[in-house]
């Protein structure tokens, strides 16, 4: 397996942990088609998932015989240069762009993962959160006791993350094939799971039962495609087929794909990747993601309006919301503010000189466009309220004279244990405060959330089908107490813990949100 030379320290870590909006949690993407570049097509469909995760990259590609594994931390573009493409050589790949909810950020825990067994190999992507890791542990335990390896139980894992627990139980059937090893072995894992994997000869794709993250299928023409959202089947000319099911585990090989059930299907889809996590030109379930942001915002309008003379987004993630709320209102649109594209992908920490010029590192006010005029300042969602607060003042100070937050998103209440790293509970701006306590301490003339109803019937789903839990607390899974206290569990490390070490960065915030 090769390795790069890549280290991760907190150089790497995103440059202000305090400001940050909620993180992704890793986009994979998977093809079968021998004869095809297999590892470019994966280059570029991470290229295409790089905004669900930044901390690491990873492809493995099989040429019929072996698994060969290339990972690193850092970009997409910083980990694969056309050199160790080429070496990548092979009919079938899988990759991975992390951002990790479980599990320390270091190379161990970059994926895929990779094991060998006695008849093989398998390499393991995941887009997610598992939620009964210490049940999973105890049964790796198991599994590798009973075939003889009775050691295993005292020697740790190799990695800390909850993909390496369910690469090692699918490695734990040398006397099956991977496929029926993984219909067993998935009736056992709990939460959320987009997986792609493969051995030597088969991809595979697999869903949660309920579908939390997405999953699409897509046709090249020798070939086919696995990936996190549409965008990438587009960017490497694969036509859309279907999602992958909640509950399904679809194999694909020479014989094409074949689809077989783990799981009852009982969908609750994210409800945030429409909101934010998605890129705006992917579809989820056929749907446009922003076609349906700009629906929250007109809704928003409707709900909320403002006497004002500007409706302006929070770039980019704002914009079709914004756009949606200026369309319904009447009231003009603009776009006040410019945001540096690439401030929030560096690695190198900025000076306290440049920490105190805030959140001018990623945007900067069109103050001809703002100046004299009243603002409707519209934003996906609001976490800490350090972007938005320091928006208001910058805003203020480029002479608007009144600024009306609208946000298209309910308030966040409850954390995520699906695979988006929000904050622990106690960080989340509105659990505790009231809506006009938040508007007073962003400092706005006013301050409106669009409905939790409102929303739900933008994304033309029922209610019952989405997950609304970091909105109203209504897990979908059982959670442990300990993960309501805002913890993890057990030896899993969060990435939370980890940034928490670093030094705040004051005022720098909103300089990481992807
Ligand atoms: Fe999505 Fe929120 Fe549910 Fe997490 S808790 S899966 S972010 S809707």
């Amino acid at each position: 397996m090769p390795r790069g030379d890549g280290k991760l320290n907190h150089d790497l870590l995103p440059t202000d942990p305090d400001g940050k909006g909620p993180q992704d949690a890793c986009g994979v993407f998977g093809v079968w088609a021998p004869g095809e570049e297999v590892a470019n097509l994966t280059y570029f469909g991470l290229y295409a998932l790089q905004h669900r995760g930044q901390e690491s990259a990873g492809i493995a590609v099989s040429d019929g015989k072996k698994i060969l594994v290339y990972k690193d931390m850092g970009l997409v573009s910083q980990v694969f240069n056309e050199s160790n493409l080429a070496s990548l050589r092979g009919d079938i790949a899988i990759g991975h762009a992390r951002y990790s909810t479980t599990g320390a950020s270091v190379w161990e825990n970059a994926q895929p993962t990779f094991r060998s067994t006695a008849v093989g190999s398998i390499a393991l992507a995941h887009n997610g959160n598992l939620t009964n890791t210490g049940d999973l542990a105890q049964l790796v335990e198991k599994a590798q006791a009973a075939s003889g390896e009775i050691e295993f139980a005292h020697r740790p894992l190799r990695s800390t993350s909850d993909t390496d627990l369910v690469t090692s139980l699918l490695a734990s059937h040398p006397d099956r094939s991977l496929e029926s090893a993984a219909v067993e072995v998935l009736k056992h894992v709990e939460g959320a799971f987009s997986f792609v994997f493969m051995d030597e000869n088969t991809l595979y794709a697999a869903r949660d039962r309920y579908g939390v993250r997405p999953l699409a299928l897509g046709k090249l023409e020798r070939g086919w495609v696995i990936a996190s959202e549409t965008a990438a089947l587009d960017i490497v000319g694969a036509s859309y087929v279907r999602e992958i099911e909640p509950g399904e585990l679809l194999a694909i090989d020479e014989n094409g794909p074949r689809s077989s059930r783990f799981a009852e299907p009982k969908p609750r889809f994210c409800s945030f990747e429409f909101v934010y996590l998605a890129r705006p030109d992917s579809n989820l379930d056929g749907r446009s993601v922003h076609a349906t942001r700009v629906a929250v915002g007109r809704q928003l309008a409707r709900e909320a309006p403002a006497d004002a003379d500007l409706v302006m987004p929070t770039p980019d993630s704002g914009t079709p919301a914004a756009i949606g709320y200026a369309e319904e209102s009447g009231i003009p649109y603009a776009a006040g503010l410019v945001k540096n594209a690439y401030v929030g992908r560096t690695f190198i920490q900025p000076s306290q000189t440049l920490r105190q010029l805030g959140i001018r590192l990623k945007l900067n006010p069109l103050r001809d466009v703002i100046r004299g005029k009243r603002l409707v300042v519209v934003d996906d969602s609001i976490v800490r309220g350090n972007t938005q607060r320091a928006v208001v003042r910058m805003l203020r100070e480029a002479g608007a004279t009144e600024v009306h937050v609208r946000i298209s998103s309910p308030p966040v209440k409850w954390p995520c244990f699906y695979g988006i790293d929000f904050a622990t509970r106690a960080e989340l701006i509105a659990n505790g405060l009231s809506v006009e306590e938040i508007r007073n301490s962003l400092g706005a003339d006013s301050l409106a959330y669009v409905s939790l109803d409102g929303l739900v019937e933008a994304t033309g789903r029922p209610k019952g089908n989405l997950c609304r839990a970091c909105f109203d607390g209504e897990y979908p899974t059982e959670v442990p107490d300990a993960h309501l206290m805002g913890r993890q569990l057990g030896e899993v490390t969060s990435v939370q813990s980890l940034i928490s070490t670093v030094p705040s960065a004051g005022a720098a915030d909103a300089l990481d949100r992807p």
